[in-house]
């Protein structure tokens, strides 16, 4: 049986940390699929289509990634899928408290859902997709935290209100 592994995320946008963690699920699992949430409760700089973008581009040197979109509960989704795993990374303890409330929960809701947490290196541990829009927003340039393709999206979201 194929090991899947579903990594849910907003992904707006998809950092380096991200593509971390992907690449690491990618080795570890038959296929990886990158869930790109469509939550409209939460509010987004990029659209799904545009979030999807950035993640194809990135993941095209990974055959045994996929990306995809999803919306309501994940758990469903992760069982369409066919996937038994969820990939969460985790950065410092202080994502603890939300990821093990949303695994907790997830297991609640289906206990044949296992959560994996995987950790980036170093570099990318105090990277977070908030930090990159706001350094965006102030006109700041994100190449060192995002790939070249995310990092002109940003600009062109934000480059011309400076
Ligand atoms: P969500 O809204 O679901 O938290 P995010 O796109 O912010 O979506 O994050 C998706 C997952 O990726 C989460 O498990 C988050 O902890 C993890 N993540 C975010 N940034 C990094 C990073 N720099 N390194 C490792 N994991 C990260």
């Amino acid at each position: 049986m194929s090991r899947i592994a579903v990594y849910p995320g907003s992904f707006d946008p998809l950092t380096r940390g991200h593509l971390d963690i992907i690449q690491r699920a990618a080795r570890i699992f038959d296929h990886v699929i990158v869930g790109v949430s469509n939550n409209s409760a939460k509010k987004h700089v990029f659209s799904v289509s545009e979030r999807i973008e950035m993640v194809e581009e990135a993941i095209r040197g990974l055959p045994n990634v996929d990306v995809d979109t999803f919306a309501g509960l994940l758990v469903d989704y992760v069982k369409r899928k066919k996937a038994r795993v969820l990939i969460r990374g985790l950065r410092v303890v202080s994502d603890m408290d939300y990821e093990f409330q949303l695994a907790s929960f997830n297991r609640r809701l289906n206990k044949e859902v296992e959560t994996v947490f995987l950790m980036p290196d170093d570099q990318h541990t105090y990277l977070a997709s908030s930090m990159v829009r706001e350094i965006a927003r102030l006109g700041a340039g994100t190449e060192p935290f995002v790939t070249p393709f995310v990092a002109r999206r940003l600009k062109l979201k934000f480059g011309a209100k400076k």
